[in-house]
């Protein structure tokens, strides 16, 4: 399995456009050690396949895709891109698929709540119904391994099985609807041939047994890193909510991530979703130090994982 980190920020990127906190504001100058990011988005192949299937669709999917030969097309009208699985409905996990329009077929899997989320009420999604079969939902539930197949059922050696992760509703559609499980969900990917495991939880509120069982001996863990600590955005004057309120567990801290997987079985483990505000994107900070101490890594945009 050949894992490909095309974006690896938090909604609004690293630097974000209308942010100029120390870390975007550094990088933007070169001033600090620390590389710019684009919103999270990874492809995922299985060997000996030539279709990956990508895990969310963020807004930059197409500089994205343009940013990975094994993305671009090999025929007049073709993509690689086999398959694409939405974690949940934050806009900067799919908004990209309103730029996959081009009359070209797709095929989402995703909860039936993500699902409706995006398709429902959405005058903009009839850009994704031009023509009948555009796109093919397949929607998953909570603790079922499925097959990614393509479009036309062929298999992509990959399966996914969603895992319940602790989260919420996106924020554009917060007091819509009662919560729902399937609002936010990690996958468990796993090639079929070789049994490799990836473990994607890129957004995770709280770590519960489920969350525990899913990163439990698999060969790749990315985790949520968005946030470094829960304070982070009032502590810099960047915004009034808690990382908890946003559905993210923060790494650092006695209560952190880093602390509470700190005995995890599990292969390589990488923090994915990473917030420009987040002190760890700093090469030489003692957050990235911590970090590494703990043997996580924190993924940057063109890193590859070859399981
Ligand atoms: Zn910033």
């Amino acid at each position: 399995m050949l894992i490909r980190v095309l974006g690896s920020a938090a909604g609004g990127g690293f630097p974000q456009w209308n942010c100029g906190c120390p870390n975007c504001r550094g990088v933007r100058e070169g001033t600090i050690r620390a590389s710019a990011r684009t919103q999270e988005c990874v492809a995922v192949s299985a060997d000996g396949s030539d279709g990956c299937v990508l895990l969310n669709c963020s807004p930059e999917v197409r500089g994205q895709i343009e940013s990975a030969p094994a993305l671009h097309p090999r025929a007049p009208r073709h993509s690689p891109i086999a398959a694409i699985l939405l974690t949940n409905g934050d806009l900067d996990h799919c908004l990209g698929l309103l730029s996959l329009r081009e009359s070209h077929r797709l095929i989402v899997y995703a909860t039936d709540a993500v699902e409706r989320g995006f398709t429902r009420g959405n005058v903009l999604y009839r850009t994704l119904e031009r023509f009948p079969g555009q796109v093919t939902w397949r929607l998953l539930k909570v603790g079922h391994e499925d097959d990614i197949v393509d479009v036309d059922g062929r298999t992509t050696g990959l399966t996914a099985e969603a895992v319940a992760v602790p989260g919420k509703a996106p924020v554009h559609l917060e007091g819509r609807s009662p919560a729902d499980p399937g609002d936010s969900v990690g996958f468990r990917i796993r090639e079929a041939r070789t049994g490799r495991v990836l473990a994607y939880l890129s957004g995770v509120a709280s770590v519960t047994e489920a969350v525990r069982q899913a990163i439990a001996h698999a060969d790749a863990v990315f985790f949520d890193g968005t946030f470094w600590s829960s304070d982070e955005l009032s502590a810099s004057g960047l915004g009034t909510k808690r990382a908890e309120e946003m559905a993210h567990l923060p790494v650092g801290g006695p209560t952190g991530s880093l602390a509470q997987l700190a005995g995890v079985r599990a292969g390589r483990r990488i923090y994915i979703h990473v917030n420009n505000s987040n002190p760890m994107l700093r090469e030489d900070s003692r957050e990235r130090a911590a970090v590494a101490a703990a043997g996580w890594e924190v993924a940057w945009d063109g890193m590859e994982v070859r399981l």
